[in-house]
């Protein structure tokens, strides 16, 4: 068997079974959620096809495509012409968005999406989530950054989320009105982002109803997040 059908086999098992994360931790309901990752080494990704709902994914339903959200089935890799198949089911309906962060950020090996409650409610009013948590300082290395307005069609999605996120040391961006996107450096990383985004954006809703969160000043989140990064980044 060829490694790269290995490899395809391999991470279209674990992108279905991250789908689980997203519903385990309640950061999506219906279809409106998705999961991907790159298939290292080789410029294809794996996604959820849309429209299925999250107890019927399996991983032969997972879409293979290019870096530019196209399903692909087969690729010649040297003399050898390799085909996985693909369910002929369309790939997620921001497949462009994900696949933009794959084209514009080689060091992404994991991009996930969702709609999750206390992020969107910050997203909807287009402000940024202080840092004001030490497990914001570890996990985000200060604010949660806010992105463009931006709708499906074109690249405008995938450029604000990479604007963005390459001004911050955060995996999270909150696409104003839209909700949370998360990067990681595969997608079990970024699945802990969306993961720590939500329980972040929640706490910090609670303590604002409570009076004015303390701000953490900027060379404590530093020396938290390079501690946290460089010890248990690894
Ligand atoms: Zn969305």
């Amino acid at each position: 068997m060829s490694a790269l059908l290995d490899t395809i086999a391999r991470i279209r098992a674990e992108v279905c079974a991250l789908h689980s994360e997203l519903t385990r931790y309640e950061l999506v309901v219906w279809t409106a959620g998705n999961v991907s990752a790159r298939v290292p080494g080789h410029e294809l990704m794996v996604i959820k096809p849309s429209g299925v709902s999250y107890d019927e994914l399996t991983p032969e339903l997972m879409v293979v495509t290019d870096l530019h959200g196209t399903p692909v089935k087969a690729a010649c890799t040297g003399q050898e012409i390799v085909e996985w198949g693909n369910p002929g089911l369309p790939p997620s309906s921001d497949t462009a968005a994900h696949a933009y962060v794959y084209r514009n950020m080689p060091d992404v090996g994991g991009v996930v999406h969702t709609h999750s409650t206390y992020a969107t409610a910050w997203a909807a009013r287009g402000e940024p989530i202080p840092c004001v948590l030490t497990m914001m300082g570890d996990e985000f290395g200060g604010t949660i950054p806010v992105g463009p307005f931006a709708l499906i069609g074109d690249d405008s999605i995938g450029r604000g989320i990479v604007d963005t996120l390459r001004a911050s040391n955060s995996p999270a961006v909150l696409m104003q009105n839209h909700g949370p996107f998360t990067i990681g450096k595969d997608a079990r990383s970024a699945v802990k982002a969306a993961v720590m985004c939500e329980e972040v954006a929640k706490t910090v809703h609670i303590s604002r109803q409570l009076g004015e969160p303390l701000p953490i000043d900027a060379a404590q989140i530093e020396s938290l997040y390079d501690r946290y990064q460089n010890v248990y980044g690894r």
